[in-house]
């Protein structure tokens, strides 16, 4: 090998070895008669030194011309620092070095590769192989791949089989846009990338595998938002002959593993939480559990006073923020132009103030008499000192509205630490959801997520009320997995498929072979699946994915590194019979 040790092995102890290091140089500092160089690699940083009374000249010149990220092998001895530098493992030494070998050189980086670097987000995506030496960017990858290996440790350990399953399937219209792949062989004909391997694992619960387990990339053509990325991975799993419960309790023992393994936390036992009462207490599916602040509601207290706003509305509902009283009348403006942003589209924001001498204010002291404030101030249980918020329209928008200025408040009382953790199951979730746009429902999991029993009959007579065998993970108000129960009887599964607008033909068209194989004794299964890349961003504290993939697409679905999605040739396109209409 080109060296001995690592850039970020060696102590005081190994003090008067020789030794051979080789890495990339980080910096460099010149004080004439004294030299350094910091050596980096993935292991660390080691310092390489060279001064007057022990460097020949002219490998002194040498070391001098070395330029930043140039590859360098050095051999020499290891000495004791003068200073020592207690921030680094390797900072009690350095490396006298009696020879130098350029590798390789290297150009000027667009950017330092240090900790802090001054390369802006753009630039650092275009050079991502240089990103990656960076050392917080390769921490998260290390931190993936612990990930990675603790799910795998975990899921073996509890008899879990490892399948891949293909890449080029089928493209069906359920769920989000599928990404195509034109067939050359076969014109006119086209693959899909799966958005997952649900009917493959299914199918494989059928073939009597019993518990599947997949690290796997998924693909979905969904419109871009910030931290989206058209390719993420799952943690994609399936069990034969369990209930929901067995499945929660096997995946929470996979969490709980991965928190005690990846980050030496115990998570205390994951509660769970209906979806009616997710939306009812916090205005979200996927509710940051973190901090308190549960909703409350005003409606029955507040009507048929004289005030419009809360006469018409459909719901009144408000959270209780501790401590927040005294807001001045510019912080209550701030917080009523927050809800009132389009993006939140709160038409207002009462408020109640209940001041620490006791006194009480609020923004409707015209409608409501102090008794009716204080009864308020019981159904909160604030206490003096406290502020409470209030809005009121339409159930849904107005809970999703709180929702967001309960988020904003936590954050302003430093509620939503990063390296606080919150689990949650949100059961129960609906089977159906209404879509405005195509005046139909569509699966709120997806098709193949069975009814709960006692609700099948309300199929027929108010589908959108019939509650599913189905679970969310969230943690730290981040849907980090989600899964079900399945169908599979072949009868139950066509139910379905008509209750969600296919016609018997296109059912079978699209899902005839997963029907046929629920003919040929399927057991009762159902599973889950993580998204991995969100799991690790959680363990690293991060809000945005892309920190923890190595080689991101950008917020325009872009990687500029290759340059893609680019064009391809005219050749390519006629081969497949390709014509690309201009827009
Ligand atoms: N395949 C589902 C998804 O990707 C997860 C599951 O139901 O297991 O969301």
């Amino acid at each position: 090998m080109l060296r001995t040790h690592t850039c970020g092995e060696l102590r005081i102890s190994d003090v008067n070895r020789d030794v051979t290091l080789a890495g990339w140089v980080q910096r460099l500092r010149d004080k004439g008669s004294l030299l350094w160089i910091d050596l980096r690699d993935r292991y660390g940083i080691t310092q390489l030194v060279f001064d007057e009374t022990h460097t020949p000249r002219e490998l002194m010149e040498q070391a001098r011309k070395l330029g930043r990220e140039y590859v360098v092998q050095a051999e020499g001895t290891v000495v004791e620092r003068v200073s020592k530098n207690d921030r680094i493992p390797t900072g009690d030494i350095e490396l006298r070095v009696k020879k130098l070998t350029v590798l390789n050189p290297s150009r000027v980086p667009p950017f330092t590769i240090e900790d802090d670097t001054d390369g802006g987000d753009d630039l650092r995506m275009k050079y991502r192989y240089l990103d990656l030496r960076r050392t917080p960017v390769r921490d998260n990858l290390m931190l993936r791949h612990r990930v990675a290996r603790e799910t795998r440790a975990y899921l073996d350990s509890q008899n879990f089989v490892e399948v891949e399953t293909p890449v080029l399937i089928k493209s069906t219209p359920e769920g989000a846009r599928d990404f195509v792949v034109p067939s050359r062989i076969h014109r006119g004909e086209f693959y899909a990338l799966p958005q997952s391997p649900q009917t493959f694992k299914q199918l494989l619960m059928v073939s009597g595998f019993d518990r599947y387990y997949q690290i796997v990339k998924c693909f979905r053509d969904e419109d871009l938002r910030a931290d989206r990325q058209p390719e993420f991975t799952q943690i994609d799993c399936e069990m034969a002959f369990v209930t929901q419960d067995d499945i929660l309790s096997v995946f929470e023992g996979l969490i709980k593993h991965l928190f005690k393994t990846v980050k030496g936390i115990d998570l205390p036992e994951v509660p769970r939480m209906t979806y009616e009462d997710a939306m009812r207490q916090y205005g979200s599916d996927k509710p940051d559990t973190r901090f308190d602040m549960r909703f409350k509601e005003l409606t029955d207290l507040v009507k048929g006073k004289g005030f419009q706003v809360f006469d018409n509305a459909e719901i009144v509902v408000g959270i209780c923020a501790k401590g927040c009283a005294e807001y001045t009348r510019k912080q209550l403006d701030e917080l009523t132009e927050y809800v009132r942003r389009p993006q939140i589209g709160a038409k207002g924001l009462i408020y109640l103030q209940y001041k620490t001498d006791g006194s009480v204010k609020s923004s409707v002291d015209k409608f409501y008499t102090p008794e009716d404030l204080k009864g308020w101030i019981e159904r909160f249980g604030a206490n003096p000192g406290d502020l409470i918020l209030v809005l009121a329209g339409e159930t849904n928008a107005t809970r999703k509205q709180l929702n967001e200025l309960r988020l904003l408040m936590g954050d302003r009382l430093g509620l939503r630490d990063k390296n606080t953790y919150s689990a949650l199951w949100v059961i129960d979730f609906p089977l159906l959801e209404w879509d405005d746009e195509n005046q139909r429902y569509h699966a709120m999991h997806h098709p193949f997520t069975s009814p709960r029993k006692e609700d099948i009959p309300l199929l027929d007579t108010d589908p959108g009320k019939v509650r599913a065998n189905a679970y969310d993970l969230v943690i730290n108000g981040n849907e980090i997995g989600g899964g079900s129960i399945r169908i599979h009887d072949k009868p139950t599964q066509q139910l379905m498929f008509r209750k969600l607008g296919f016609t018997p033909e296109e059912a079978q068209k699209q899902f005839g072979f997963l029907m046929e194989a629920f003919e040929y004794g399927a057991p009762p299964h159902g599973g889950i699946a993580f998204g991995f890349d969100r799991l690790c961003a959680v363990f690293g504290g991060s809000d945005s994915i892309r920190d923890f993939i190595a080689f991101p697409k950008n917020n325009a679905g872009r990687d500029t590194m290759i340059d893609t999605p680019s064009t391809i040739s005219q050749e390519q396109l006629d081969e497949l019979g390709l014509v690309i209409k201009p827009e």
